[in-house]
């Protein structure tokens, strides 16, 4: 890949490489290290088409591992930076077959060794860099105090809140600023998803002692997107003697997730109640004055030159999170420096129009239903019944799914849809979460149904 940038280049290109390149900061900071030098930061951005981005790998190994392991996180975290749901297709390079990595036959490459690697927290998220509002204020609060004075004040501090309203930024931060007064301070970050893929690869590999050195051998543990642990009993009763370990020590525990402690439906309800022991801080989304003051801030740092009354103009105008407010600043700077033009209010409201003018409203179930009942051809009525056929429970699931991604419902409200309980519902979207990780076919489908929903992201 050209480093350098040219007019030649078309503006999805573009588009697409600096979407990557924040994919990429986003993963090292979330992934661990040996994972991320070896597997991801290689990976090549080619170009997208029709949805389909093409993503070069430098040989078989890292391809097959990165299918295996990262495919279905990068195709979120892309769609999510470039405002589209896009799917990735891996290719292998052809120098491919001279790739020492391609050809590496150690085993030891593929499981990295579970002692722990220390972990550095991604230099953009600080809390210099992170705008506080009403919003966000009891959040960030907290995470100033625990930074401060880990394990004194608050503990442990529970954040949560929407996707791309900041959770991960403020874990960062707290352990960036730790960090700095302390360099040797010992941290661990965990997602959720990574903790419970390391638990089970250490009990296969019956290394559960040094996988539990690893988790508890720290004075601060910092776990995101903890809502994953829901419905996974062995890893949720890890996670409790964990906590238990550390709290009883007095080192300081941090968790994110994008729901409070009781709609995590733990089925050990001692769990939620550790949960809640300390602080438990709402993000909501922000209000215009603070999406705008992020957007200006933003562009500072970057050395896009943005007028108040534009940035104050996109933050009203766009729809979403910070996340999606973030990528509207690259494609306008993108926009403008290709067709060499000023930032203005113009070229804003002309990228409104092009991108951002239909998202605002959600889609109601009701239209979830027939876009589910076009694909399928089962009526959306059938689909909402209790029959058992395993097509229409097929459709039912995928309907699950899509209400929850699409609007974000609480377990409980789609339950009301179908008449059933808020255990079926998590239950249908875990389903279909994990069969399409394997099927292909069905990813196909769940995404040509988001684009249908959503065809201007
Ligand atoms: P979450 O973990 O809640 O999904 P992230 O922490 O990944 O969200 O935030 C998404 C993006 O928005 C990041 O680039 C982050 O830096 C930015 N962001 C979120 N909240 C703020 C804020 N208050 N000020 C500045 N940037 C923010
Ligand atoms: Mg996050």
């Amino acid at each position: 890949m050209k480093d350098q940038l040219s007019l030649e280049d078309d503006i999805d290109t573009v588009r697409l490489r600096a979407a990557w390149s924040r994919v990429l900061t986003r993963l090292q900071g979330e992934a661990p290290p040996t994972w991320f030098e070896r597997f991801l930061k290689p990976l090549r951005p080619l170009e997208v088409r029709g949805g389909v981005v093409g993503v070069e790998c430098p040989g078989t190994f890292v391809h097959d591992w990165v299918k295996r392991k990262y495919l279905m996180a990068l195709d979120k975290m892309l769609s999510d930076e470039m405002g589209a749901e896009l799917k990735i297709e891996l290719a292998i390079a052809s120098r491919g077959d001279h790739d020492p990595i391609a050809q590496d036959p150690k085993p030891s490459a593929v499981t990295p060794q579970v002692a722990e690697p220390s972990f550095a927290p991604c230099n953009r998220y600080t809390f210099d860099t992170f705008v506080v509002g009403q919003s966000n204020r009891m959040a960030h609060a907290g995470a100033i105090a625990v930074a401060d004075q880990p394990g004194r004040q608050f503990n442990p501090l529970f954040i949560y809140g929407g996707s791309g309203l900041g959770k991960t930024h403020l874990l960062h931060a707290i352990a960036q600023s730790v960090l700095q007064r302390d360099p040797k301070f010992k941290i661990v970050y965990v997602t959720a998803q990574e903790f419970a893929e390391r638990f089970i690869e250490a009990l296969r590999g019956q290394r559960i002692e040094a996988f539990r050195r690893e988790q508890r051998n720290v004075q601060m543990w910092l776990v995101d997107d903890i809502q994953f642990i829901a419905g996974k009993d062995k890893t949720v009763e890890e996670v409790f003697h964990t906590f238990n370990h550390l709290y009883q020590q007095g080192k300081q525990i941090v968790l994110a997730g994008d729901r409070p402690p009781r709609e995590l439906h733990l089925v050990d309800e001692r769990l939620r109640s550790r949960f809640e022991a300390g602080l438990v801080a709402d993000i909501q989304p922000p209000d215009t004055e603070t999406r705008s003051a992020i957007l200006i801030n933003k562009a500072g740092a970057e050395a896009i030159e943005l007028e108040t009354s534009v940035a104050m103009y996109l933050a009203e105008q766009v729809p979403g999170n910070i996340r999606v407010l973030e990528g509207c600043l690259t494609k306008f700077a993108a926009i403008g420096g290709i067709e060499g033009r000023a930032l203005d209010l113009e070229l804003a409201r002309e990228l409104v129009e092009r991108y951002y003018r239909h998202t605002s409203r959600t889609p109601s179930c009701e239209d979830i239903f027939r876009a589910v009942a076009d694909l399928t051809q089962i009526p959306a009525e059938t689909i909402k019944s209790k029959k058992r056929k395993a097509e229409i429970v097929r459709a039912r699931q995928v309907s699950v799914y899509l209400i929850r991604e699409v609007r974000g419902d609480s377990w409980t409200t789609i339950g009301d849809q179908f008449e059933m309980d808020h255990t079926s519902m998590m239950y249908a979207y875990q389903k279909v979460t994990s069969d399409m990780a394997q099927d292909a076919e069905l990813r196909e489908k769940v995404s040509r149904i988001l684009r249908d929903l959503r065809p201007e992201q």
